[in-house]
């Protein structure tokens, strides 16, 4: 008898067909992506608003600011927005099924999967604490210059 083949993610005997999508955990071996166990959809991290769209309303809202409150302020204003955000962000990140959007069971995510989810978490913080302190000086900056 051949040995048992093992879910790389959670440990569990996998079935022996050609899916090899682990029917404990939803892990699939052989694409190393976890996927739903309701509807098979693929499981990501639900990101509220990605970098790229953050990065576009600073830019939108800062020009837009900017215009009305100058160059200082306008950035504050902008910065600000991207903060917040990115706060927003971070509070909402989770592991979703891109299908029927359950959110799959805390026990069912390998440690890989919550690194990932902290290490993502992580750079929203920094980027809110970035954007937060230019924000900041900013704001200081055109109050220097005008008080
Ligand atoms: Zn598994
Ligand atoms: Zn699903």
């Amino acid at each position: 008898m051949e040995p048992a083949l093992l879910c790389s993610s959670c440990a569990g005997p996998l079935p022996r067909t050609f899916d090899r999508t682990c029917p404990r955990c939803g892990w699939d071996n052989q694409v190393a992506i976890r996927k739903c166990l309701q509807c098979k959809g693929m499981i990501t991290l639900n990101e509220t608003m990605t970098y790229r769209s953050i990065a576009g309303s600073i830019i939108a809202l800062g020009l837009i600011s900017w215009y009305f409150l100058g160059q200082l302020l306008g950035g504050a204003v902008g910065l600000g927005i991207g903060s917040i955000c990115a706060l927003t962000t971070l509070v909402n990140l989770r592991h979703k099924c891109g299908g029927c959007g359950r959110r799959p069971e805390g026990r069912l995510l390998s440690r890989h999967d919550k690194n990932s989810l902290w290490l993502r978490r992580l750079s929203y913080l920094v980027g809110a604490l970035v954007f937060a302190t230019g924000a900041g000086v900013l704001y200081l900056k055109n109050r220097g210059r005008t008080g």
